[in-house]
Order: structure tokens, then C-alpha cells, then sequence
């Protein structure tokens, strides 16, 4: 993290909170949880508790994913065994592309799309998995007011992938098993070389 406190003159109370005003509060970077580690594969908790704090994780939470450069992030994937995910396929280039997406469920499916996919979790192994083409979501938002959201094409696939990962799945379960088989031994041969 840069260091921002070497200005020589000490801030006045004033311009301390001009400061704080006019730039957003540093944001947490967490660190991604990567395939084997037992949460992954853990359905999460309901998200009961909408307040300031859950505010706080969300935002941390897409500042943890534009970092890691992908398109949505799951709670498990910070280690948090809760029903909560944040998705921006825009990678942060449209605020208003930000969703967070607490106890989401997919209500209504259509279609087929078979398309290449990857996940911060398992870094550096791509797939193609069959997902709706169209999907609607319900959802709660990170104040707890729901609301429903249709998605299409890498937007439905975004939130389905996430929701997935809510309930204890990787994309590596819809791969064919052999091609499963084959990135569970690439990656074991990578644990073992201390690479990940
Ligand atoms: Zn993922």
C-alpha cells in the first residue's frame, strides 16, 4: 500500500476531513482463497445482518476483485463462508455496473451457452461450461432491500458462477470429468512445487 502520510505539515482537523471527503476511504484488499482449500467447496451462511459494516465488505470486496482483475468475487473466495457476491463485467470502468448480490437465487433460466470460463480460484485453468444464456435473479442488495435483475450472456454466466460459488461449487464440477482430472493433477504437481 503507497504511503500516504509523508507530507511534512501535520493536517488540521479541517483538512483532514476535506480530505476524507473528497477521496473514498482505502479499501481492504483481500487475498483470494485458491482451489483446495475446504470453504470453497462449503455452501455459505444466509446473510442476515444488512448494516454499515456489510457496506463496508461489499465495497472491500470490489476492491479486492478489480485488483485481482475478474468480473465477480464470492464471499468464500475471501474466506467468508457467507451468502454474498459482488459482480462488475465491466471491471470497474461503470460504476453503475456494480451489483452486489446477498442471498441471490436464480428465479428463471433460459437458454444454452457453451463459453470458455475461469475463476480467481483457480488461477491460470480455463474451461467450457454450459450456462443459461438469460437469467433473473433475486436478491438482496447490501442495505437488504430486494430486487430482481436479468442477466444475459457473461452477466448470466457472472451470476450464475457466483451463486455457485455460495453454494459450495466450482466451475471445475461442470467441466468433463477428464478435463477436471487433468487441472486436479496440474494443480497438485503445483502444490507440491510450493506454486500454489
Ligand atoms: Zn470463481
Amino acid at each position: 500500500m503507497p504511503d500516504k502520510s509523508t507530507s511534512s505539515e501535520p493536517a488540521s482537523g479541517a483538512a483532514a476531513a476535506e480530505t476524507q471527503q473528497a477521496t473514498s476511504p482505502a479499501r481492504k484488499i483481500y487475498p483470494i482463497v485458491k482451489y483446495g482449500d475446504a470453504i470453497l467447496e462449503k455452501p455459505g451462511a444466509p446473510v442476515k445482518k444488512f448494516d454499515a459494516e456489510l457496506e463496508e465488505l461489499a465495497e472491500d470486496m470490489f476492491a479486492s476483485m478489480y485488483a485481482a482483475q475478474g468480473v465477480g468475487l464470492a464471499a468464500p473466495q475471501i474466506g467468508l463462508s457467507l451468502r454474498l457476491a459482488v459482480v462488475d463485467v465491466t471491471g470497474g470502468k461503470n460504476p453503475e455496473a456494480k451489483i452486489v448480490l446477498a442471498n441471490p437465487e436464480v428465479i428463471h433460466a433460459e437458454g444454452e451457452v457453451r463459453e470458455e470460463e475461469g475463476c480467481l480460484s483457480v488461477p491460470g485453468f480455463r474451461g467450457y461450461v454450459m450456462r443459461p444464456q438469460f437469467v433473473t435473479v433475486k436478491a438482496q442488495n447490501a442495505k437488504g432491500e430486494s430486487f430482481e435483475i436479468r442477466g444475459e450472456n457473461l452477466l448470466a454466466r457472472a451470476f450464475c458462477h457466483e451463486i455457485d460459488h455460495l453454494n459450495g461449487i466450482l466451475f471445475l464440477q461442470h467441466l468433463s470429468m477428464l478435463k477436471r482430472d487433468l487441472i486436479r493433477r496440474k494443480i497438485k504437481k503445483l502444490r507440491k512445487q510450493g506454486e500454489w
